[in-house]
Order: structure tokens, then C-alpha cells, then sequence
């Protein structure tokens, strides 16, 4: 079955809609897999978005994602990948369309609230920055 990695963002987690959005997930019919509390270091952040270093948002990206704590999770089910991203809406909540998580509870283009895996390729990279395969299940 295919899995995702999503991150529940410091803004959003600060703003309180942790419970919220993991409702959201579940709703739709994904199951969690792993799941963890933490805080971005530098080092995970350039594993992470290492195909961003560079971009003129990098440094307050990484600042921002380091800044508090997030919530880590690994959600999995049938087209999760793409059915995630559709859920969380464009990048930037201004274009997000209505009813995403995005439009919902993102604060700017940055501080956007969620991140999700954009391919499968990403998401077997990501969650192996983030759990183990203990962690995993
Ligand atoms: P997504 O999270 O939708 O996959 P990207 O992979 O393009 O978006 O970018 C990663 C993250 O970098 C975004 O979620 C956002 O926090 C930040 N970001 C991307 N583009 C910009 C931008 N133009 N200005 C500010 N921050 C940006
Ligand atoms: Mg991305």
C-alpha cells in the first residue's frame, strides 16, 4: 500500500490544529503508520528539502521549520501520495482552493501549515529522514 510523509507544520501546530487535521486524514480513509512530536534540526531540514537549497525562500524556510516544534507523520492508503496534496491545497493559501487544509489554517506562502510527499520517490526519502523502521507499522 502506498504511504506518504506528512509534516504538520510549526505554524499550524502552534495555532492548534494538530487534532484537526489529523481528522481530516482519517476521515478521508488514511491510516497512520508512525507518528512523533519533534523539532527540526538544521541537518534534517538540508535532507529534507535538499532540492530547495538555493531558492531565494530557503533560509527563512529552513529558520521557520527549525523555529518549534512539528508533528511528523507517515499516513498510508490507496493514491495517498496525490489524494494528500489535493487535501492540503496549493502552496501558497492564497491560490489554495476552498475547504484545503491550506485555505483552512495556513498563515503565508512559508508558514503554510502542512507538507506532504509530492511522488514516490520523495516518499520513501522522506520518511527514511524521520522514522525508523521500528517506528513504522
Ligand atoms: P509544497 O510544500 O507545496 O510541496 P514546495 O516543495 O515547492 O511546496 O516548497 C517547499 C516549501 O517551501 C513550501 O511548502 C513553503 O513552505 C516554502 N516555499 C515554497 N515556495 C515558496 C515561496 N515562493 N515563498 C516562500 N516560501 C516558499
Ligand atoms: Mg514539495
Amino acid at each position: 500500500m502506498e504511504k506518504t510523509l506528512v509534516l504538520i507544520k510549526p505554524d499550524a501546530l502552534a495555532d492548534g490544529h494538530s487534532g484537526d487535521i489529523i481528522k481530516r486524514y482519517e476521515a478521508e480513509g488514511f491510516k497512520l503508520v508512525a507518528l512523533k512530536l519533534m523539532r527540526m534540526t538544521r541537518s534534517i531540514a538540508a535532507k529534507h528539502y535538499a532540492e530547495h537549497i538555493g531558492r531565494p525562500y530557503y533560509d527563512g524556510l529552513v529558520e521557520f521549520m527549525t523555529s518549534a516544534p512539528l508533528i511528523a507523520m507517515v499516513l498510508e492508503g490507496e493514491n495517498v501520495i496525490a489524494r494528500v496534496r489535493e487535501i492540503n491545497g496549493a502552496t501558497n493559501p492564497a491560490n489554495a482552493a476552498e475547504g484545503t487544509i491550506r485555505k483552512l489554517y495556513a498563515r503565508d506562502n512559508t508558514k503554510n501549515a502542512v507538507h506532504a510527499s509530492d511522488r514516490p520517490s520523495s516518499a520513501a526519502r522522506e520518511i527514511a529522514i524521520f522514522f525508523s523502521e521500528l517506528e513504522q507499522f
